[in-house]
């Protein structure tokens, strides 16, 4: 099980858990296949808990997110937030989210640390970051792999592909679009 990241991405959440004196939580959209959950951008979501040691996402903030990803042919191919005095471990609290949302669980530190969790048959699995995906060209090939792997159903189009392309080049800033 791998989580495709680009760096960019994991600099930004980083930055992100370091600038606010609540844990931040949100989606990260992309795309996925059995192996391999590819992150093409990162959606925050207001922490309704307003708590530095614990988050629940705002509902209506979710759905919204949720609606807009799917509208945009994204996937929910993970769910991140911050730990700001404990280690990227999943809590008690979190291992309960889990059971709901069966993608990887990416938990950031202020301090840099990043680890990736996911609630499998055998229970929690830490889960292999990679992180590439925005960097220009290993993003290509991983969307190239992506494609032949028939992520996009049958054969996948190369339209789509050229889409993806172009959209993992041109991303500047990856967190919240427009
Ligand atoms: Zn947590």
């Amino acid at each position: 099980m791998r989580l495709i990241i680009g760096r960019e991405i994991i600099k930004m959440l980083i930055k992100m858990a370091g600038s606010s004196k609540i844990e931040v939580c949100g989606f990260l959209l992309g795309r996925r296949d059995e192996e391999e959950f590819l992150v093409l951008e990162v959606k925050q979501v207001r922490n309704m808990l307003n708590s530095p040691s614990a988050f629940e996402m705002e509902p209506e903030e979710m759905v919204r997110a949720l609606d807009e990803a799917e509208a945009r042919g994204l996937e929910v191919v993970g769910i991140f937030h911050s730990h700001l005095k404990c280690p990227p471990l999943p809590s008690e609290r979190d291992l309960e989210g889990m059971k709901n949302w069966r993608v990887p669980w990416l938990i950031v530190t202020p301090g840099g640390e990043v680890k990736g969790w996911i609630l499998g048959e055998g229970g929690v699995e830490e889960v292999k970051i990679v992180d590439e995906a925005n960097d220009a060209r290993e993003g290509i090939k991983v969307l190239a792999k992506t494609v032949r792997r028939g992520t996009f159903g049958e054969g996948g189009t190369n339209e789509e592909f050229k889409k993806l392309r172009l959209e993992a080049l041109t991303q500047r800033n990856p967190i919240n679009p427009p």
